[in-house]
């Protein structure tokens, strides 16, 4: 089915506002997981809500707490997220980053503890707005599903990775992914029956290649929301032992760097790490030709002869922004198991049929 943006913010908002967040951060809720599904990242999108429910009641995420300074330097910055809602406390972070840089050049911010961040693009994309360069690594404690290149067995995250890049009027550079060969979404998608992921995706208790998502689910089928951690094997990173190293530098980075923690199997809070790097290329730029050159390169890139004549060739960031532009005019597409469960979340906050209707009123496209 598809939902309207509008229909579907208003009831993201009351859902999270009845769950104890304050306004302004339900609203912050609503529109981060629905610009996750805009820009075609669904598995971080409002098939959340569900989820983070269930986060708030276990203390995995808090509403209404902000980020807490424990180290504060003109450039750089430890701060504590006090397991707050990510949608509150990665801004902060990187509203902190961004302060810091206009006025150093370049800035560091540490932040550990924070609640689910959904899509790091997100923090990549405020830097760019206020004209600066950023890097991003994350980390994910008490979240194993990928195996480190050459095993068999679980030791990180999806840890993703995000760089934006400003490119003054032109669409920016965008890259924002997970270390994992696949997002865990994706297999959950092939556990149901749909699309599958590539055979070399996932690797089995033997340690042979496989695209079988019995590795990470084993066998729970009919279950709607399988747990991924009943399987034997694992997911493996993304680009062999060149992604596992990313996966690994995302850990020492945004787990052990930033006093998150890192994932070495312990039960404790389900949270991310994020270290961040903010640059100003203003201060960089002696001969005034940093954009020229950006913009030039990847008119280059984007002139090279594409394999598929109708996609054509990329750069990161493209791909999203052609999706948003889909999905706001037509709608968000979303699985009727996800829509329902999404509508029981309300219902289970108190939300009265009557005033999830209301809410939803003109919500068809
Ligand atoms: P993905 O595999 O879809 O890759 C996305 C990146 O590839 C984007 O930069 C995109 O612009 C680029 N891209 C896509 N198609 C392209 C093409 N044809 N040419 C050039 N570039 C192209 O993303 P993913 O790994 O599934 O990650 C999805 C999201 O999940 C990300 O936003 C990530 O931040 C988020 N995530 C968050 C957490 C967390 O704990 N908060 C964990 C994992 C992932």
């Amino acid at each position: 089915m598809l939902i309207a943006v509008q229909p579907l913010d208003r009831l993201v908002r009351a859902v999270f506002t009845r769950k104890g967040c304050p306004e302004e951060e339900a609203a912050r809720i609503a529109h981060y997981l629905i610009k996750a599904n805009l820009t075609g990242h669904d598995s971080h999108g409002v098939i959340r809500v569900p989820r983070y429910l269930a986060w708030i009641d276990e203390g995995w995420m808090r509403p209404g707490q902000h980020v807490r300074a424990l180290v504060d330097t003109p450039v750089l910055a430890v701060l504590d997220g006090q397991f707050g809602m990510g949608q509150t406390v990665g801004p902060e972070a990187t509203r902190a980053g961004i302060a810091k840089a206009r006025e150093q050049g370049v800035s560091v911010i540490a932040l550990r503890n924070a609640g689910h961040l959904g899509r790091i693009g997100d923090f990549a994309e405020m830097a760019i707005e206020a004209g600066l360069l950023s890097i991003h690594f994350v980390n994910v404690y008490a979240s194993l599903l990928v195996a480190p290149f050459g095993a068999a067995s679980r030791r990180f995250s999806t840890n993703p990775v995000a760089i934006g890049v400003p490119t003054g009027d032109d669409a920016p550079f965008v890259l924002d992914f997970a270390t994992a060969y696949v997002a865990e979404g994706k297999v959950l998608v092939a556990h149901q029956g749909g699309k599958p992921v590539p055979d070399t995706a996932l690797v089995d208790e033997a340690g042979n290649l496989t695209g079988d998502p019995r590795a990470l689910y084993g066998d729970q089928a009919g279950t709607s929301y399988p747990d991924p951690t009943r399987g034997k094997g694992a997911l493996r990173p993304f680009g062999e032992h060149k992604g596992s190293g990313l996966a690994l530098a995302c850990e020492l980075l945004a787990g052990a760097l930033t006093g998150s923690g890192v994932n070495t199997g312990k039960s404790g809070a389900f949270h991310n790490g994020m270290l961040s790097i903010y640059l100003d290329p203003a201060r960089f730029d002696t001969d005034d030709r940093f954009l020229a050159d950006v913009r030039a390169f990847i008119a280059w890139v984007k002139a090279a002869r594409p394999t598929d004549p109708v996609e054509g060739v990329l750069i990161p960031g493209d791909k999203e922004r052609r999706t948003e532009a889909e999905r706001r005019a037509g709608g968000i597409p979303l699985a009727a198991d996800s829509w329902q469960a999404i509508l029981d979340a309300a219902r289970k906050v108190g939300l009265r049929d009557a005033e999830i209707a209301e809410l939803l009123e003109d919500r068809a496209k």
